[in-house]
């Protein structure tokens, strides 16, 4: 199977919610955190590559306005988005000045990776005809209530490993060391921010492909995290100021930058880890354990019901979604782009294998 480190801590929270995730292609509406985030890494990753950071502007806005092309709250929202384009645009000017004289050499901006996992060969469900990835809609419900009761048996298996796919920042060099470089929007401006990062498997993840691609060991992260309030905070601190100019959300952005050193045993575990997730995961499809989560925090967490509760607690003792317009927090998605890398891996292989039938015919 292929993993990224989204389905990893997904399934770490909750088996459902990976389940609707993938084999239903269901998700929650995209929330401004991500569009305003996705934006100021598009361009953040042009200014890396090219030093140009009005360029860089045009991109993240770019990626911005391509964004809202299917928003279904653009109509009586107008305001709202141009806020949002406001802001993605003061995220790139204070990142320009912030990273100006800084001193880094940046070796790859933004670098794609599926690395193979060493030592999973295994007997895979997860290939383009094993009937997972139907795009009926109909058939893939059929499809997932088949796991659910343990019914679904492949079309096709093959001998594969599992694959670790992602997209790091960057990779930046100082000193003579190597470090992955990545960037962050939040609204969290506290400790509580930052040492969520000692332990985290997504940049440990993106240091283990950099190490096994290139051969070198990075020494660790650098984490250039922008602060933004959200409209609620913004709206209570305008509050307080009683009476005098409000301000707007461009004036309490913010820069800070912090340095984390990895040794190589935890970024090694980072391999058992996804090693054990293809496994399991394969093993629950095979065997229709997909069960609910059990921990009150994962379904409402942060005091916000999870975007399938009315699925899970639905009394039809389905849990299935009928028609994907009857359910209002879904959306009813193409192939992501963790299953989509499998069928580059598939033309890789397949043109690899022509390759090798041509040459043998000389
Ligand atoms: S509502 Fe709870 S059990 Fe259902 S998908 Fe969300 S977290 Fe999992």
């Amino acid at each position: 199977m292929i993993i990224n480190t989204s389905r990893y801590i997904t399934a770490r929270k909750c088996w459902r919610m990976a389940f609707n995730e993938t084999h239903r292609r269901l998700a929650e509406g995209k929330a401004w955190a991500l569009i305003d985030g996705g934006s100021v890494h598009a361009g953040i990753a042009t200014g890396l590559a090219s030093g140009n950071w009005d360029e860089a502007k045009r991109d993240a806005l770019a990626e911005f306005d391509k964004s809202q092309e299917n928003n279904p709250f653009q109509a009586f929202e107008f305001q709202v988005v141009d806020e949002h384009r406001t802001l993605v645009e003061a995220m790139i000017e204070l990142y320009a000045r912030e990273y100006d004289g800084t001193g880094w050499i940046v070796l790859q901006p933004e670098l794609e990776f599926t690395y193979e996992i060493p030592g999973t060969l295994h007997d895979c469900i997860f290939v383009p005809d094993s009937g997972l990835y139907s795009p009926d809609f109909k058939e893939q419900q059929k499809i997932a209530d088949s796991i659910l009761e343990g019914r679904w048996k492949p079309a096709k298996t093959e001998l594969k490993p599992h694959y670790l796919t992602g997209k790091c920042d960057a990779i930046v060099q100082q000193d003579g060391n190597i470090w992955l470089f990545e960037h962050k929007t939040t609204s969290i401006m506290n400790e509580g921010f930052w040492s969520q990062w000692l332990m985290d498997i997504q940049p440990r993840a993106y240091l283990w492909a950099i190490w096994k691609m290139l051969g070198i060991m990075p020494k660790g992260f650098v984490l250039n995290a922008i602060f933004k309030p959200t409209e609620r905070q913004l709206a209570q601190w305008n509050a307080k100021r009683r009476g005098a100019d409000v301000k707007s959300a461009e004036d309490y952005l913010k820069f800070e930058s912090r340095k984390y050193l990895c040794s190589e045993a935890e970024i090694m575990s980072v391999e058992r880890k996804f090693k054990w997730l293809g496994d399991e995961w394969e093993g629950r499809i095979k065997s229709g354990i997909f069960p609910l989560a059990d921990l009150r925090t994962t379904c409402f967490s942060y005091n916000r019901p999870c975007a399938f509760t009315n699925m899970c607690t639905s009394v039809s003792g389905e849990h299935l979604v009928e028609d994907p317009n009857s359910y209002d927090h879904c959306d009813l998605r193409e192939l992501d782009y963790v299953t989509k890398r499998l069928y580059h891996i598939e033309e890789a292989e397949k043109q690899e294998a022509e390759r090798e039938e041509d040459s043998g015919t000389f």
